[in-house]
């Protein structure tokens, strides 16, 4: 079977390992002149790569331990104590565990205890993967309580989905709460990062897909799909030009899908339209010094052009990175919010004035290098109703399947959940996959689509 895969992120490349081990004939197709997608890097300095997003993945993350295993990386993954803090009211307090949380002096103590056992419950009991239709914010404000809602959970889910936080479904916070919850060894979180980046395993899946025959065609966006005279798509068209094919399988986020598909399958291209995504920027900044000791500060305040702060070098050490401190400021925006526009200068300016309010340090003096990121479709925006836009791997047009970020729903899309996706598209386009791990995600195993 000849087949196009459309997208060279996770979703695309491990798809296109799966279907070549096969023995199909894969060519890939990517609008971008690298491969990778979300996952791509940058040079930090001295050859040092460094994701333009930050990306961890989890202890019982199996698919991509899986993957690593199976792509001769397994022993280049390191899993690293972590911290987390949170800004409420202008201070900092560590946010890590039970005995944090104690002293979470933002809110009343017996605020705290109903925090602890409302998050305890969403983590342990069964069901609440499958609570689609009730909103996370209703069912906090009733279980823990107005005080930690408004101080703790509705600044959170600002933070990632803004205006559409109150009408985030309570099935993907337990699914959210579990990944977080389980990536623990005892009271310490730990979380996985391949030393090298993200690049090592990009490079490595690309090298083997190579060698398995796929053709890999960079730089070379799609435009539309071809069809027969019965409706059924067998290729696409590039700016490079036609490209038949018997099966195409689509990674990209599904409203470019939409896009192409408006004029020739309107009612389809109609459904995929209700799936939204949020855009996110990532300011990356070098210095030569550390700002705090935690990994990951939630800064959820609106006199913040960031909702993290996310000191990539209190996760793998600095020296790494030639002695550098490098630090995200993250921010999940509208693509047509200010953010998304603003020269990269003013962003910085802004950002660090900020930071240095924060931390009460010299931040403009101790930077040395500074990049920006901007992607418009970092993650889709999981509503009320969401797991009913969800399409089917296989599109109601012959030949075409699509596999995106929305499939990985309830749970939170990651790298790990990307390759589940990918597993479950080409099965349904006939492979015999059974020897990925599947069934193992959170929401699988606790819920909804065991
Ligand atoms: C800020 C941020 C932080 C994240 N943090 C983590 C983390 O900590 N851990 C984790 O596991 N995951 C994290 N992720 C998520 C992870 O990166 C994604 O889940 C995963 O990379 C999605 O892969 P994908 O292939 O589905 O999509 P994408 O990576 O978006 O791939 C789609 C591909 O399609 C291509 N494309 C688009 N248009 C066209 C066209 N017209 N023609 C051809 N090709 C086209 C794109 O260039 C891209 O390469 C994060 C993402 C972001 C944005």
């Amino acid at each position: 079977m000849k087949v196009a895969v459309i997208g060279a992120g996770a979703t695309g490349l491990v798809s296109a390992y799966l279907l070549a081990k096969a023995g199909h004939d894969v060519t890939i197709l990517e609008a971008s002149t690298i491969p990778g997608g979300l996952l791509s890097t940058f040079d930090a300095g001295d050859g040092a790569r460094l994701e333009y997003y930050y990306h961890h993945f989890f202890t019982h993350d199996a698919e991509i331990n899986w993957l690593l295993k199976e792509l001769g990386l397994a022993d280049q993954v390191s899993f690293l104590p972590t911290t987390m803090g949170m800004l409420r009211n202008g201070e900092i307090h560590d946010f890590n565990g039970v005995s944090d949380l104690l002293k979470f002096s933002a809110i009343p103590m017996v605020d705290r205890l109903r925090f602890a056992a409302s998050s305890a419950m969403l983590v342990y009991a069964k069901g609440y993967a499958e609570a689609e239709d009730v909103s996370s914010l209703h069912w906090f404000n009733k279980w823990a309580g107005k005080a930690a809602t408004e101080s703790i959970w509705r600044p959170m889910l600002e933070i990632k989905f803004g205006e559409s936080a109150s009408r985030v479904p309570l099935a993907w916070m337990a699914g959210r709460l579990r990944q977080r919850a389980r990536s623990r060894d005892g009271s310490q979180e730990k979380l996985g990062y391949l030393r090298g980046s993200l690049q090592i395993l990009v490079d490595r899946l690309v090298s083997e897909i190579k060698s398995l025959g796929v053709k890999i065609q960079l730089g070379v966006p799609t435009k539309r799909f071809l069809f027969d005279e019965d409706g059924a798509v067998v290729g696409v068209e590039t700016t490079a030009g036609a490209f038949k094919a018997d099966r195409v399988l689509a990674t990209v986020p599904t409203p470019i899908l939409a896009e192409w598909l408006k004029s020739d399958a309107p009612q389809y291209a109609k459904s995929l339209d209700r799936i939204k995504y949020i855009a996110a920027t990532c300011t990356v900044l070098s210095l030569d010094k550390k700002l705090s000791p935690v990994y990951w500060l939630n800064v959820a305040d609106p006199d913040y052009d960031f909702g993290g702060v996310i000191e990539q070098t209190n996760l793998v050490p600095s020296s790494n990175y030639g002695g550098q401190h490098l630090v995200y400021l993250s921010r999940y925006h509208e693509w047509n919010h200010p953010m998304a526009s603003m020269s990269d200068e003013t962003l910085i300016e802004r950002q660090s004035t900020q930071l240095e309010r924060l931390f009460k340090t010299e931040v403009k003096k101790h930077t040395k290098k500074s990049w920006v990121f901007r992607a418009k479709y970092a993650a889709p925006k999981v509503e009320i109703g969401f797991h009913r836009d969800i399409p089917d791997f296989k599109s109601p047009i012959p030949n075409l399947y699509v596999a995106a970020m929305p499939h990985v729903y309830p749970d939170e899309r990651s790298v790990n959940n990307s390759i589940r996706v990918a597993s479950q598209v080409t099965s349904e386009m006939g492979v015999d996959t059974s020897y990925v791990p599947s069934h193992m995600s959170l929401a699988a195993k606790y819920g909804r689509a065991a």
